[in-house]
C-alpha cells in the first residue's frame, strides 16, 4: 500500500515492514516473522523493482516479528544491514534484546515459558550500527532517532523531507497512537520518554510496526 510518494508498506505481514524507494535503490525497515521474505519480495516485484534493488535492511529492534525474514531478504537481495549497537548484539546471538515474562495470569505466563524456545530468529550479523542523530543517504535524508523503552536499543527513523516517522514498537496503532504496552516493555519510564521525543519531531504521518498508518498525526501522538 502507498503511504505517500516513495513510501510503502508491505500488507499481511507481522509486523508492518516499510519500502522507501529511492532512484539508486530501495530500504527496507523490519523484516516480519520468519518467512515473511517471500510477501516482501513479491510486494517489490509489484513495485517494479527487483530483489536486487534493495540497498539497506534496517531493523527498529530484535523482535522476533521484525527480524525473522532478515537473513532469507540479505541472501535474496544482498542488501546492507543496519540496527542500533544494542539490537544488533542481540540479533547476532538470535535472541532478544531483552526478557519479557508476562506478569498476573499463570496460564499465559507458563506457556509463553514453554513456548519461548520456539519463538528464535536465526542468528545475523549486521552490517552497521546506527546511534542518534545519524542520517543516511535515503529519501533526502533519513534520520536514525534513538526511542529505548519498548527495548533497550530501540530506533525509530525519520524523514523530514515527507513528515514521515517509522517508530517501531516504540508506539502501536491500534484505535489510535498508544505507547508501547507495559507488558511487552523493557523500561517504561524510557517509553514515554520517547513518545515524548517523537512527538516534537514535526511528524506529519506516523508508520508504526503494528496497526495502521496514522496520518494527520500531528496531536494524535499519546499523552504521557
Ligand atoms: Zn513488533
Amino acid at each position: 500500500m502507498k503511504i505517500t510518494d516513495n513510501v510503502y508498506v508491505v500488507p499481511n505481514v507481522v509486523a508492518n515492514p516499510y519500502i522507501i524507494v529511492d532512484p539508486d535503490g530501495l530500504t527496507v525497515i523490519d523484516a516480519g516473522l520468519p518467512r515473511s521474505e517471500k510477501k516482501i519480495l513479491g510486494y517489490i516485484a509489484g513495485l517494479g523493482q527487483s530483489a536486487q534493488d534493495v540497498k539497506r535492511i534496517i531493523l527498529t529492534h530484535s523482535d522476533l516479528d521484525h527480524v525473522g525474514g532478515l537473513a532469507a531478504l540479505v541472501k535474496a537481495t544482498g542488501a546492507r544491514t543496519y540496527a542500533s549497537r544494542v539490537e544488533a548484539e542481540a540479533i547476532a546471538a538470535g535472541k532478544p534484546s531483552r526478557q519479557i515474562i508476562p506478569s498476573g495470569f499463570s496460564l499465559r505466563r507458563m506457556l509463553f515459558t514453554l513456548l519461548s524456545p520456539f519463538f528464535k530468529a536465526e542468528p545475523f550479523q549486521v552490517d552497521e550500527n546506527l546511534s542518534d542523530g545519524q542520517v543516511l543517504p535515503v529519501a533526502g535524508g533519513l534520520r536514525v532517532v534513538e526511542t529505548p523503552g519498548h527495548t533497550p536499543g530501540h530506533i525509530s527513523l525519520y524523514l523530514p523531507s515527507l513528515g514521515v516517522l517509522f517508530c517501531g514498537d516504540s508506539m502501536v496503532s491500534e484505535q489510535g497512537l498508544k505507547a508501547s504496552r507495559p507488558t511487552l516493555s523493557w523500561d517504561l519510564t524510557k517509553v514515554n520518554e520517547s513518545v515524548k521525543k517523537q512527538s516534537m519531531l514535526g511528524a506529519r504521518i506516523v508508520c508504526s510496526g503494528h496497526g495502521s498508518v496514522v496520518i494527520e498525526a500531528e496531536g494524535k501522538f499519546p499523552n504521557v
